[in-house]
């Protein structure tokens, strides 16, 4: 059964869809099943996979409006993993929801029936806390929050793990944080350093051993419509990308063994 990750943060440009994007290719490549799905209506998680957006194809704004199921409206990329894909029309998804019952909870829902087909499901947000990112934390497992290590990102920081807190007060009681994940990384910056730190001293193991630096090749990718591995997979970013798979698959062993022993002692 696939654990459902929401890439979030609600500053734009901190490398959530790049996140979202090159894990999946990666996770991929790593013989995981994976579902991508963009919940983003700029659509850049679609286009950066090679998808290309037709006006009339479904998209996740049918799903969660009811009009499609998500087994019809995921298309196979060309890197081993599968897209539920985005356009502008899911700008609208925010009004036309308002209308429908259970709005917190059409994505949730609306996966139930993929869920067996995936080992992850990652989703895009939006850089927004809106109906399109409730629906993703309420669908969600846990959170994975790229970021920038400069001055305002761990204001930031507090904000979202406030929201986090209501999401899990009032909608859904299992999310966790997956992890934190240091993007853009310029190890020359002293600020860049001290706010690493920081982040570490707060976060302790949730902050990934990975860091993701700064690196071109993750910029130039998407407007081949392609991941970076499959771009210049001798790149460091396509380099960082790979060994943050790595990590999740060794947590995620990691948490089953210490599961399987907890079960044994019970
Ligand atoms: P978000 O989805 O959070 O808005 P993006 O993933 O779109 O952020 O990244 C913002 C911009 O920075 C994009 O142009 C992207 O190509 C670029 N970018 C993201 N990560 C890196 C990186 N590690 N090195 C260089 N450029 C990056
Ligand atoms: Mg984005």
């Amino acid at each position: 059964m696939a654990r459902i990750l929401a890439v979030t943060n609600q500053k734009g440009g901190v490398g959530k869809t790049t996140t979202a994007v090159n894990l999946s290719a990666c996770l991929a490549e790593c013989g995981q099943r994976v579902l991508l799905i963009d919940l983003d209506p700029q659509g850049n998680a679609t286009t950066g996979c090679g998808v290309v957006k037709r006006g009339a194809m479904p998209t996740v704004y049918q799903v969660l409006i009811g009009r499609s199921t998500a087994a019809q409206t995921r298309l196979s990329s060309d890197f081993g993993f599968d897209v539920l894909p985005a356009n502008r029309e899911l700008a609208g998804a925010e009004i036309d929801l308002i209308d429908l019952g259970q709005r917190e909870y059409r994505l949730r829902d609306a996966l139930g029936s993929v869920r067996e087909d995936y080992d992850f499901i990652l989703m895009d947000c939006p850089p927004a806390l809106n109906m399109l990112t409730v629906n993703g934390l309420v669908a969600a497992d846990t959170v994975m929050i790229p970021m920038q290590c400069e001055y305002y990102a761990l204001e930031g920081l507090t904000d979202l793990v406030a929201t986090l807190k209501k999401i899990r007060a009032n909608l859904n009681p299992r999310l966790e944080i997956e992890g934190l994940l240091r993007t853009m990384f310029d190890p020359r910056s002293t600020l860049t350093q001290q706010v690493s730190c920081e982040l570490e001293g707060h976060f302790g193991e949730k902050v990934y051993r990975t860091i993701i630096p700064r690196n071109v090749r993750l910029a130039e990718a998407p407007s081949y419509g392609k991941p970076v591995i499959a771009f210049d997979r001798s790149s460091k970013g396509a380099q960082a990308y790979l060994l943050l798979a790595q990590e999740i698959l060794d947590r995620r062993a990691d948490r089953k063994r210490a599961g399987a022993t907890t079960a044994g002692l019970g």
